[in-house]
């Protein structure tokens, strides 16, 4: 096990900066997940750890040691990719012998570690298969058994996931956090997707045009996210941003616009009121809004007024976009409730999970 720290790491390809002083520090163990829009420099991030690229400015260290000159085969570290990098020729035994066969490792210990870590992964009957014989499922494990076998300090994973469909995507992340908590690798994981990161990651990183915008455990970003950008970034369906005018009456701070006047409550009214007069982002999550007379939220200055536009069964829960004013908002209500296209509504928020935004920085006033 080992910690992985940058500083203040810059990677510019010519004119193009893809990461920008990011700064990060790991636990021993940890699992920390790099997610963002595509383009937002994860991948590169990934690589400069790995020595696969190499870095403009900034150190990077792995346990105690400075691996900026360190070349990737003495870096102690076990990449595996999207694409499984596995070889056609070989079978998976083999593929996971392979690595281990260059640095001259003993027969006998590569054989024990091959199987051991077929045995962990439940693909001891496929050692004899070649690669296209296997499913997509199988083939990530192979990839998965080649790091394990090679005992790193380190594992980096870049959308280990991405070739697989959706079920066995679930599954597959579901094996990988057993297997990391088991193995107790500190780990790197980049992902495009939130879910995939919320799920795995015990700390995100979340980036955006090459800088990190904030490292912090799942729960806290979606509770506490520090901008406009994460708060959207972070949950699914995404969170609602609404123009919104702060009003403030004696002790009372109201957000107004067509369609909605809510009554802030007191601690997020006294974050507001330096707005007055103002206009800011009012956020609100989808599984924070019910349909009046479906929904434990009780009815008290939170109503959004509008007529429905779509409506998307899912079972349990129903998405609803309503119009609210010039705004669209989608809003997860009970899967019985009737709401038909075309018809007016009422939309009740819990006021004590609205967010506030500042309308030129996108920073987080509440
Ligand atoms: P994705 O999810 O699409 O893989 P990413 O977040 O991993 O995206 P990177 O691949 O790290 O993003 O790319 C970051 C930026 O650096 C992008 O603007 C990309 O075009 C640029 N970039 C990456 N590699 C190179 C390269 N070899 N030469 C020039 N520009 C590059």
């Amino acid at each position: 096990m080992a910690k992985v720290k940058l500083e203040n790491v810059w990677k510019r390809f010519g004119k193009v900066v893809a990461v920008k002083d990011f700064n990060l520090e790991t636990e021993d163990g940890e699992f920390v997940v790099f997610v963002g829009p595509s383009g937002c420099g994860k991948t590169t991030t990934l690589r400069m750890i790995a020595g696969l690229e190499e870095i403009s400015e900034g150190r990077i260290y792995i346990g105690d040691r400075l691996v900026n000159d360190v070349p990737p085969k003495d870096r102690d570290i076990a990449m595996v990719f999207q694409n499984y990098a596995l070889y056609p020729h070989m079978n998976v035994y083999e593929n996971m012998a392979f690595g281990l066969r260059l640095r001259k490792v003993p027969r006998q210990e590569i054989d024990r570690r091959v199987r051991e870590a077929a045995q962990l992964l439940q693909i001891e009957h496929l050692l004899n298969r070649k690669p296209r014989e296997l499913s997509g499922g199988q083939r990530q494990r192979v990839a998965m058994g080649r790091a394990i076998v090679r005992e790193p300090n380190v594992f980096l994973m870049d959308e280990p996931l991405s070739n697989l469909d959706a079920k066995l995507r679930v599954e597959m992340r579901a094996e990988i956090s057993k297997l990391q908590r088991r193995l107790g690798v500190t780990t790197i994981y980049v992902t495009h997707d939130q879910v995939e990161a919320m799920t795995l990651g015990q700390r995100i990183v979340v980036m955006k045009d090459g800088e990190i915008q904030q490292v912090d455990t799942p729960l806290n970003l979606y509770d506490f996210p520090v901008n406009r950008f994460v708060a959207g970034f972070i949950g699914s369906p995404a969170m609602n941003f609404l123009r919104a005018r702060v009003e403030a009456e004696g002790d009372a701070v109201w957000l107004k616009n067509t369609g909605f006047s809510l009554k802030a409550n007191a601690l997020f009214g006294k974050e507001l009121k330096a707005y007055n007069g103002k206009e800011v982002w009012l956020g609100v999550r989808p599984e924070h809004l019910g349909l009046k007379g479906w929904t434990h939220i009780p009815e008290k200055d939170n109503v959004f007024t509008g007529t429905v536009e779509v409506v998307e069964p899912l079972g349990a829960e129903t998405e609803v976009h309503v119009s609210v004013g010039e705004h669209r908002v989608i809003a997860r209500v009970d899967g019985h409730a009737p709401v038909q296209p075309g018809t007016k509504v009422e939309l009740l928020a819990d006021l004590d999970r609205l967010h506030a935004f500042d309308l030129d920085t996108d920073r987080t006033i509440a």
